[in-house]
């Protein structure tokens, strides 16, 4: 396969306009400028390109969602990449920012959006400081501004710093945030194509989706629907990490073997460890185990494994790790992140962490796994926005597929702390309700 997004990412100077432009940049965009915009909408459906964010919603069908009356629309690139493990548009950004604005700008002209943001995660410094340059170049070549390259069309972008917040990489937190306010998540519906930014439509999407539309608009969609499997079109940044001789990110074609990727491309765990389990999608997706690594990595594969692929970054923990301590820094962190806006999520979050560490103490009983349990199927899909989730999945996960170890690290912790032997389970069944 030949890469796309990833091909000759190491070129020197590729982050300067002139490198870009030599290898044929911004010809995708002269090409979309002269063809009517229904004609790039149905570009952008055959392509089957499905958002790279987390959702995986298809971009086509997310742009056809924005309303062609001639009022003001915006179009936002979703840059915060808050999800622990997922580091691919770091990368993206920093040594390619022109493919991002060009697919920007084509997307801006798709949908009629003449106001354009990128909203990078705070932490995001020297990528914050390469896309400010490029989007300075790219001004002063005519490919930004007022009647870009004579075609009548004006877009303008700006690229605003967030201040870090996992929340804020959640689309409507993200537009509170940009708006000036607290990053708080909006009730949905209205969804922010009817009324997003400032209440208008609004388009929002992820650094590598954007990012791939010049190669859609070059090949053509249907050429690219080629690439991939049937319902997951195109190539993947993945990004993979934890226990692995190689992390890095490495761009696949979708429908590749799950243990292609870990071995093949990420070398598996150190000589003499074994993969324990493997977060597919990010620290938000429900765990797989080894017996799980010859799934194809693709939507649909992922979703009847029961997670998903999610950001696709991969996650790989081998057998010298606690389940345990993996639980409760996961834990941890959601509770961190959650904006305290519904009672599943802050109650849950900070009730998950409490029992774990009681777990990991040895002060729990294997009762309290069950309540544990039953907190996690409490809070999935009964949160404002996908955080409480974020949690309660990969957590129920853990404690499903790794009951045993849970239990005998409580053993093991009780006569470590002089705790004595397990109080027996209780007569009756725990009532916890959130
Ligand atoms: Fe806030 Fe959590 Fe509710 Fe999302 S799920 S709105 S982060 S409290």
């Amino acid at each position: 396969m030949s890469a796309i997004l990833f091909d000759r990412i190491d070129e020197p100077g590729l982050n300067d306009i002139a490198t870009y432009e030599r290898r044929g940049g911004y010809e995708a965009l002269r090409k979309a400028l002269a063809q009517p915009r229904e004609g790039l909408l149905e570009e952008l459906k055959a392509s089957g390109l499905r958002g790279r964010g987390g959702a995986g919603f298809p971009l086509g069908m997310k742009a056809s969602f924005i309303p062609g009356a001639d009022i003001d629309k915006y179009l936002v690139c979703n840059a915060d990449e808050s999800e622990p493990g997922t580091f691919k548009d770091r990368e993206l950004m920093q040594k390619n920012p022109h493919m991002l604005i060009e697919g920007m700008i084509i997307a801006a002209f798709t949908v009629g959006a003449n106001r354009s943001f990128i909203y990078i995660r705070g932490e995001y410094v020297l990528q914050a400081d390469v896309l400010e340059q490029a989007i300075a170049q790219a001004k002063a070549a005519g490919f930004l501004g007022e009647n870009i390259l004579d075609s009548g069309f004006s877009l303008d972008l700006v690229l605003h710093r967030g201040a870090g917040a996992y929340i804020c990489g959640e689309e409507t937190g993200l537009l509170d945030s940009l708006e000036g306010k607290r990053g708080n998540p909006r009730l949905k519906p209205p969804f922010p194509a009817n009324q997003g930014l400032f209440q208008g439509p609004t388009l929002i999407n992820n650094v590598e989706t954007l990012a791939t539309i010049p190669a859609i608009i070059r090949m053509g969609g249907s050429e690219y629907a080629k690439l991939g499997i049937e319902n997951s079109a195109g190539t993947k940044l993945v990004s993979v990490s934890g226990n692995v001789q190689r992390p890095g990110n490495y761009e696949i074609e979708l429908g590749m073997s799950s243990r292609d990727i870990i071995f093949g491309l990420a070398g598996g765990p150190d000589e003499g460890r074994e993969v324990k389990f493997w977060f597919p999608g990010g620290s938000s997706s429900p765990v797989l185990t080894a017996a799980d690594l010859d799934i194809t990595y693709d939507f649909d594969a992922m979703a009847k494994a029961g997670t998903m692929l999610g950001s696709g970054a991969i996650i790989v923990v081998d057998d010298s790790n606690s389940v345990v301590d993996v639980a409760l820094t996961l834990a941890s962190f959601y509770k961190h992140e959650s904006c305290g806006k519904c009672t599943p999520c802050r109650e849950g979050t900070n009730w998950t962490v409490k029992m774990l560490q009681r777990v990991q103490s040895g002060e729990a009983t294997p009762m309290d796994l069950d309540i544990i349990a039953s907190v996690q199927e409490q809070i999935i899909g009964n949160c404002l926005c996908v955080l409480g989730d974020a949690m309660a999945m990969p957590v129920g996960s853990l404690v499903a597929k790794f009951r045993p170890e849970f239990e005998s690290h409580i053993e093991a912790a009780r006569e470590r702390n002089g705790l004595g032997l397990t109080p027996p389970p209780a007569s009756e069944e725990p009532v916890l309700s959130l």
